[in-house]
């Protein structure tokens, strides 16, 4: 934990950024309660999980301990409902259908969901995401439902064995969050960008990233 964060705080600092600009999500997906409750009491005040279920076993448990939880996996309409009670960030909106069905279960507890648009920077048929040409008109479109609220764009890029190989698609992320700034959509902010995982979190948080999800640094390999 605090290894990980001091490598947080020297990336951004050699890449001239204000260290609490990047703040850290402990994904725990697969890992027990347990180990969840140890790493929030150490000071990790963002949950990150990939599924509904165990995340909503695991919020039953750890809800009431002070941590933020987003959803960092692939999320089916018909968990929406689950969704919105337990997470402030979801980081994988890819659809309109998603969006909306996010949309008509926060309403329904009167809340408002803060969402990431996922975008399948590299174009990998084996990933999840909008397309980056993709992107504009889905952002335009979500822009009006008033219980869900963009605040960023996240992407997983193609595995390399040498991080800085992923430097080109974290730059494009950033840069497609530039251009699409600019087109000033209502309720839209895209301040966030969630990149950077165990292997290349450096590179990411040198091209712009603002939540770098890591769980094999903090938590160990998973099964
Ligand atoms: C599992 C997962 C992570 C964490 O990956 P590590 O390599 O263990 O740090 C980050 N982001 C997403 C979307 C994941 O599914």
């Amino acid at each position: 934990m605090l290894n990980i964060e001091a490598r947080i705080r020297k990336a951004a600092i050699e890449a001239n950024r204000d260290p609490e600009s990047v703040r850290l999500v402990a994904v725990s997906k697969t890992k027990p309660i347990e180990l969840v409750r140890k790493a929030i009491e150490a000071g990790a005040n963002i949950i990150g999980e990939n599924y509904v279920q165990e995340a909503r076993d695991k919020f039953t448990a750890l809800g009431a301990l002070s941590a933020s939880w987003h959803f960092i996996g692939h999320l089916q309409s018909n968990k929406a409902k689950y969704a919105v009670r337990i997470f402030d960030l979801i980081h994988t909106v890819d659809s309109l259908n998603l969006a909306a069905e996010l949309n008509r279960q926060a309403a329904k507890i009167n809340k408002i969901q803060d969402i990431l648009i996922q975008v399948n920077i590299a174009e990998e048929d084996s990933k999840s995401g909008v397309s980056p040409s993709g992107a504009p008109s889905l952002i335009e479109a979500i822009a009006p439902l008033a219980h869900v609220r963009i605040k960023g764009l996240m992407c997983i890029p193609p595995f390399f064995d040498a991080p800085q190989k992923a430097q080109p698609y974290f730059r494009a992320l950033r840069l497609l969050r530039d251009e699409l700034e600019q087109k000033n959509n209502p309720n839209v902010t895209l301040t966030e960008l969630s990149m950077g995982m165990t292997g290349d979190f450096e590179v990411a948080i040198a091209e712009g990233a603002t939540l770098v999800r890591i769980g094999t640094a903090l938590f160990g390999r998973r099964e």
